[in-house]
């Protein structure tokens, strides 16, 4: 919508203003056309108006031959022959050069000779012609009293030519002096003869002028008429400069031409051209639109979490460094940083999946960004990890702050399968020095959050401490030592028995030990999880593994139990580095028994199925570790492909003490008897313990009451002396001891 929006505010005023030029343009071409055809116009006037006076000075020089003529002399001057005028000047002129009036004028202006259609005496003949010749004559006799004595007159001839207007007919009137031309005939003393011809400016004439100037319909107005519209006008001149008449015509038009064959294809294209370049610039707009968009978008996938649309964890660390920034101007100022995450998630989401993982994370995200201030920062930073920065915050706003988020939360999930409730921790550290790093604020937060869950069940919130950092800092440094440890084969193995009724010796554990050099001796509880933690448990299990196949050459006949840890056993490539160690050290996997635990078997995921399978294929036996303390049933076992389990030493601990445990313990004998499970007891310390466990079903049994954990060679001892007593691998509870 507001993309249609923005394109409409770019498109109509470039379209108005197209237009606007286009008009323009139009405007230009046109009035260039009209110029030109103006100038044309002119030109065109400029040329006929000439040429109008050179066809009045062609039709008097026709009379030339006839005035400067000596026998013209002798008979119209010196001896005056009316017949001869008749034939020579009359009758010649108007066949030969179309001149229909034709005068002699003697020295007193008065005529003398007529040559006419009309009837008359010779004056009355003139009569109409007398006004308009009057001037010519005039002229005529003007330039005879000034003119030099030796000319010669067949170039320099007088003769005046005019346009005129005769009884409302138009005619080019011509009045000539009579001269000798070669000078046989001598002119009498006085004013020399003068011809006046006339010869009319008709119809046939005008075509002629049109022909010869191709002019295109070429009239003719008496008097002196206005021009017409779009007509060239030019104006037959009398002697004395007045209008006799004018004519008109369709001159050219060359800019109208122009406009008609060039100028409408070209408004034309250039009309699609704007169009075009509009649509192109509409386009053009909503491409560099839709950039926007998707760098919008690109912006969004880098800073926000898609699955909550909260922020993520880079730009989490970006608001940490405006707020770090900020301190370090303002050294009175505090902030808190808030590290979020919901216990059991990890259970959760291994038993129900992705979709209500997301469906609960999304919850979460909303309930969390509810409280909120504008100024508060909440991101999601992991899988069911947020954390919030509150700029402008000391301890009790943060504290504040975080009983009422642990308040949000603990409200009922409702989700899709069922509700759901979550307890909640919250890790809080108050940033006071601007010099410290956004990670390190981050990773304070954090540390708080892993102290205050492991000190509390339920929801809680606490603050990081120095302390906490110092337990860190130590935990880090071990880290370093147990990978050294285990690059330099540091690591020993021991050995436990497990032994059967009669303490027969049935097989081992092995069981992983670590003495650091400064520390001591470390718990494997310990360090197999931090293994686990920081990613060598690969290594570590790797390590055991071997060592155990190696030692196991030592004692034929017993199974050796090998830990492996549920984290190790999902990393892909675990059965295909196991099987090329069997063949590298030449070991029998049936002889070998791997204990897993049951969080392994949570979530049903067919991976794990699927490497369980193949494990037992190559020929292990799987034995479930720590039973009865995790979330599995026995009903569910059936699926997997386990041969025993191992009843968790918390049960054999309690057995004749707490009740609950002993029938605890006969339901779990009775419930693995029923799968064709083997059963095994660990943890076991006293005879006592024993006996029940007898009782109850259970002959395997595992613990101090026979052995402690001993190094190969401890075990090699045992199975020696059991040998030499018995000529069996029997142990006594005595052996132990
Ligand atoms: P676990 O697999 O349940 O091993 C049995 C633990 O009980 C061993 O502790 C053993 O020394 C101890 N134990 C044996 N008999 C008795 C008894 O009668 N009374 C009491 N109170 N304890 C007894 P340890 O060796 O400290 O190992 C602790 C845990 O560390 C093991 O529990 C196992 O989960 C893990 N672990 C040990 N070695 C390895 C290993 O090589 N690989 C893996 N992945 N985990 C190991
Ligand atoms: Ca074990
Ligand atoms: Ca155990």
């Amino acid at each position: 919508m507001q993309r249609a929006q923005g394109r409409n505010d770019r498109f109509w005023p470039l379209a108005t203003l197209a237009i606007i030029l286009l008009g323009a343009l139009c405007g230009l071409i046109y009035s260039v056309a009209l110029h030109f055809d103006t100038v044309a116009r002119e030109r065109e006037e400029a040329i006929v108006a000439n040429g109008l006076d050179g066809v009045v000075s062609e039709v008097g020089r026709r009379v030339i031959p006839q005035a400067i003529w000596d026998d013209a002399v002798r008979h119209l001057d010196n001896d005056f022959d009316a017949g001869w005028a008749r034939e020579n000047i009359g009758a010649f002129l108007t066949a030969t050069a179309d001149f229909d009036a034709i005068f002699v004028i003697d020295a007193a202006d008065r005529p003398r000779f007529a040559s006419t259609e009309s009837a008359g005496s010779v004056v009355e003949a003139y009569g109409p012609y007398a006004a308009a010749a009057a001037p010519l004559v005039t002229v005529v006799r003007a330039r005879e009293a000034t003119r030099a004595a030796a000319v010669d007159t067949l170039t320099d001839y007088i003769q005046v030519s005019t346009f005129a207007s005769v009884n409302e007919r138009i005619v080019i009137l011509s009045a000539t002096l009579v001269q000798p031309d070669f000078g046989h005939a001598r002119l009498s003393e006085g004013r020399a003869p003068i011809l006046v011809t006339a010869l009319p400016v008709d119809e046939a004439f005008i075509e002629g002028i049109g022909r010869r100037f191709l002019l295109r319909g070429l009239h003719v107005h008496n008097g002196d008429s206005r021009p017409e519209i779009d007509q060239a006008h030019v104006t037959l001149p009398s002697v004395v400069g007045e209008s006799v008449a004018t004519i008109d015509w369709n001159p050219q038009t060359p800019g109208s031409d122009l406009i008609g064959r060039v100028g409408i294809p070209l408004v034309g294209a250039l009309s699609a051209l704007t169009l075009l370049a509009l649509l192109l610039d509409r386009r053009a707009s909503a491409m560099a639109q839709g950039l926007v968009a998707s760098e919008a978008r690109a912006t969004q996938l880098a800073y926000f979490d898609t699955l909550t649309g909260l922020p993520n964890r880079m730009r989490l660390l970006e608001r940490l460094d405006q707020a770090l920034e900020h301190l370090r101007r303002d050294p009175n100022a505090t902030f808190a940083v808030l590290s979020i995450d919901l216990r059991r998630f990890k259970a959760f989401s291994d038993h129900y999946g992705h979709h209500m993982c997301d469906q609960l994370i999304r919850e979460v995200g909303r309930r969390l960004a509810l409280q909120v201030r504008a100024v508060d920062t909440c991101a999601r930073i992991g899988p069911d990890e947020f954390a919030i920065v509150q700029p402008n915050a000391g301890a009790s706003q943060a504290a504040a702050f975080a009983s009422r988020l642990l308040e949000v939360m603990q409200g009922a999930f409702d989700l899709d399968i069922s509700e759901a409730f979550f307890d909640v921790s919250i890790g809080i550290t108050v940033v006071t020095d601007g010099a410290m790093d956004a990670g390190e604020a981050l990773r304070q937060a954090d540390l708080a959050l892993s102290r205050t869950r492991a000190n509390n069940l339920g929801s809680a919130y606490g603050f990081f401490e120095i302390e906490m950092d110092a337990a860190v800092k130590t935990r880090r440094a071990l880290e370093a030592d147990l990978r050294a440890a285990l690059a330099k084969g540091e690591l020993e193995m021991v050995y436990q028995p497990q032994v059967k009724a009669k303490g027969v010796m049935t097989g081992v554990e092995a069981l992983v030990r670590w003495r650091h050099p400064q520390r001591g001796f470390i718990s494997p509880a310990y360090f197999v999880a931090m293994a686990e933690e920081c990613g060598l448990i690969g290594e570590l299990g790797l390590f055991t593994l071997a060592r155990a196949f190696e030692d196991s050459r030592r004692w034929k006949g017993i199974k050796v139990a090998v830990n492996v840890s549920a984290i190790q056993l999902r990393t892909p490539g675990f059965v295909t580095t196991v099987s090329a160690l069997v063949k590298k050290l030449r070991v029998d996997p049936r002889r070998f028994e791997l204990e897993i635990t049951e969080s392994l078997l949570l979530g049903d995921d067919p991976d794990t199925h699927a490497t369980l399978q193949r494990l037992r294929e190559l020929g292990f036996s799987l034995a479930l570790d720590d039973f009865g303390t995790g979330y599995s049933n026995l009903s569910y076992l059936k699926q997997f492909p386990i041969s025993k389990i191992k009843i968790d030493q918390s049960f054999v601990a309690n057995l004749g003490s707490d009740e609950a445990a002993d029938a605890m313990v006969s339901a779990i004998i009775r419930l693995a008897r029923a799968l064709g499970l083997s059963v095994l007891a660990e943890g076991v310390e006293t005879e006592d313990q024993r006996r029940r466990l007898a009782a109850a079903g259970c002959t395997e049994i595992q613990g101090y009451l026979y052995s402690q954990p001993l190094p190969a060679a401890g075990i090699d001892s045992l199975r020696q002396a059991a040998a030499d007593r018995h000529s069996t691998l029997r142990l006594t509870p005595a052996a132990a001891a």
